[in-house]
């Protein structure tokens, strides 16, 4: 279910373009030496530097730098926030508009080069308009092609609050971003969708769930030819297992939990890096202890990982993963159930499902 199975038996596409919460978080340049100096290490310890072909230097190094180095050392989760685009027969889908938008549509437009105007189509579907979820729209170059055309969906206040936002009478916009919605030429219609109403295109399915949220949020299930993949970001489970998300997410293939918190991290325990140790009960967001509680009681098969809080090192997220994973495993003997793959998902990462 991960960019390694295959890329020509699939019936839904997912493609990671933002997965950071709250804020971007780039690289930083000393951790790009970091980076630089831990992967040269690793390499000289192993002994694999006398590996390298100086007839064929670079494939030579490539290659090593592939089968040898850990994923922290020789690249990176990525530091753009909401934006994950998804492809059925049926549809192109993106959901939310966070920073990772902008590589979204540089990629867009090049797949959709060679296309006639009718086939250039997609849905935009949000699930809230918290600033990490928003801030790409007005910068993404698809958006504004008069060849393209995309339809918005969110609930009824999602799509009243981006007219009220982006519209020709926001004095906000108007200082912040020149493009105002009528320069947004693709986004053809913005609409809310109709309360316990799925959205059906062809095959696909698109539902929608509330959750907890300040503010609100929707979660997305979009279903087609038998898989089924859920977008639940930016949630905070009341229970430990959350029953509800559960029956929503039951069986699915994928499932993408907001999990910004370790359980120690959002009961104030402990600090995030080296930060200092603060409650975060009612931010929203929920500890991956419970997120991993919630996919075992919906049965998915995978569970992806997202909003990230933006002060992760790449190494830290690797050593959660580690952690998680051995937890996920003690769940499973004594649930007697199998266990779900567990992965964070990283910038321009592909599932096939
Ligand atoms: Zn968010
Ligand atoms: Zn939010």
């Amino acid at each position: 279910m991960n960019e390694h199975n295959s890329k020509n038996n699939w019936n839904i596409h997912v493609k990671y373009w933002g997965t950071s919460g709250s804020i971007s978080s780039p690289l930083k340049p000393s951790s790009v030496t970091e980076k630089i100096i831990d992967s040269i290490c690793t390499l000289a310890k192993s002994g694999h530097l006398k590996d390298i072909d100086h007839a064929n230097l670079e494939s030579s190094v490539a290659k090593m730098v592939h089968n040898h180095l850990p994923f922290s050392s020789k690249s990176t989760f990525g530091g753009n926030t909401s934006c994950v685009e998804i492809n059925t027969e049926d549809c192109m889908i993106v959901i939310d508009c966070g920073t990772g938008v902008i590589n979204f549509g540089i990629n867009l437009e090049s797949k959709w080069a060679n296309l006639p105007n009718e086939k250039r189509k997609g849905l935009i579907l949000f699930s809230h308009m918290h600033y990490d979820h928003l801030f790409g729209l007005p910068m993404c170059q698809s958006f504004y092609e008069t060849t393209n055309s995309f339809d918005l969906y969110g609930c009824e206040k999602v799509a009243g609050n981006l007219i009220d936002f982006f519209g020709q009478n926001s004095d906000m916009v108007n200082s912040l971003y020149p493009p105002i919605l009528s320069k947004i030429k693709a986004i053809k219609k913005i609409m809310p969708f109709e309360e316990n109403s799925p959205l059906v295109i062809g095959s696909t399915k698109i539902s929608h769930f509330q959750l907890n949220h300040p503010g609100s949020a929707n979660a997305y299930k979009i279903q087609s030819k038998g898989k089924s993949y859920v977008y639940a970001s930016d949630h905070e489970q009341l229970t430990e297992t959350d029953t509800g998300l559960a029956n929503f997410c039951k069986n699915a293939d994928a499932i993408y939990l907001d999990g910004q918190f370790l359980l120690s991290e959002y009961l104030g325990e402990s600090g995030i890096g080296s930060g200092v140790p603060t409650k975060r009960i009612g931010w929203g967001h929920t500890p991956m202890e419970w997120c991993l509680l919630t996919a075992f009681a919906a049965n998915a098969k995978s569970l992806h990982l997202g909003h990230r809080d933006p002060r992760r090192s790449d190494i830290e997220i690797e050593n959660i993963l580690a952690y998680l994973k051995g937890h996920a495993v003690e769940l499973s003997k004594s649930n007697q159930q199998n266990c779900p793959e567990i992965l964070f998902p990283h910038e321009e990462m592909d599932c096939f499902i």
